[in-house]
């Protein structure tokens, strides 16, 4: 089986070096608190060093299941996530999971004089989050309270979704959104989606009789009536790209190398340290749903993931 196992190439040539605190710390000192990928990374990678949670876990993660909790007198703040799914509790029947705001937090990220975020003196994961959100919310042009979107996603006003998106609309807001998206997104409606249409840049764009090919951006889905788009990261190659990503920042900005390039470029390394673990030979099929609720608001939510193994 052993060898087996070798010959298929499923055993482990190499363990990985884990995700380690003082990694994480070096992203947490050179972040840019206004940047909201990479203040959203960062919050993975917090968050994980108190929760390690499957991928599948972190990926369908609603900002609406995660519950900020003000600290009060004699309670600490915090936050408490639901996860929705997992490996070991198909059945939906986990606790919520409390998150602790960390002794010395100062709570809301604020504002200096220059207009600048203040960063944080202590690693917070619950406070990193919070500021997340509020990045996003900024990026949609809403309300925190009225964000709705994966937490590990990218939020933007329609006007802003990047050139070669396709974006997927209710029907009946179709033609509002073609008005205000860019010339060069892919605007589909959700059944032309399940369909299989997308912009993968094998049809060019015409424009003015000219065609344009720009890079595709994924599959976007516009939140009804709230003016605003939702990308989720959605798949494991996603989240460790944006790991290396803030990672590598984090050495260039640093006077010294601080997380060593072997870790950076490992495949497995962060998310090993993680508990991500095999997700790697996973294949993510994430589909988006937005769904009318019975109260007649509209909610999305990254509803339902797929996980299928490769092998
Ligand atoms: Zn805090």
């Amino acid at each position: 089986m052993k060898t087996l196992a070798i010959r298929c190439s499923r055993a482990r040539y190499y363990s990985p070096e884990v995700m380690q605190v003082k990694l994480v710390r070096a992203a947490f000192d050179t972040v840019y608190w206004d940047n909201t990928e990479e203040v959203t990374t960062l919050f993975y990678l917090t968050k994980n060093l108190v929760q390690g949670r499957r991928a599948a876990d972190e990926l369908l993660l609603d900002w609406d299941d995660v519950e900020w909790v003000e600290a009060s007198e004699s309670t600490q703040g915090g936050g408490a996530v639901r996860y929705s799914w997992s490996k070991n509790n198909k059945e939906q029947r986990d606790k919520p999971k409390g998150l602790l705001c960390v002794t010395g937090c100062k709570g809301e990220m604020k504002k200096g004089a220059d207009g600048k975020w203040v960063a944080p003196s202590v690693l917070c994961p619950v406070h990193i989050g919070r500021h997340a959100k509020l990045l996003q919310s900024l990026d949609a042009g809403v309300s925190v309270e009225e964000l709705k979107a994966p937490v590990f996603s990218k939020v933007a006003w329609i006007g802003k979704v990047p050139s070669g998106a396709t974006l997927v609309v209710d029907e009946n807001e179709r033609d509002a959104v073609l008005q205000q998206a860019g010339r060069l997104v892919l605007v589909i409606t959700r059944k032309q989606e399940v369909e299989g249409l997308l912009y993968d840049g094998s049809m060019p764009f015409l424009l003015n009789g000219r065609k344009f090919r720009p890079p595709p951006r994924g599959v976007w889905f516009v939140v009804p009536r709230k003016g605003y788009a939702v990308f989720a990261w959605a798949s494991a190659a996603g989240v460790t790209h944006r790991m290396r990503k803030l990672m590598r920042k984090a050495n260039a900005r640093g006077e010294e190398e601080v997380v060593p390039l072997k870790t950076i470029e490992s495949s497995r390394a962060a998310r090993c340290g993680s508990r991500w673990r095999r997700y790697s030979h996973a294949r993510v099929f994430q589909w988006m749903r937005l769904w009318r609720t019975a109260s007649g608001k509209m909610s999305l939510c990254a509803a339902r993931t797929y996980v299928r193994l490769t092998r």
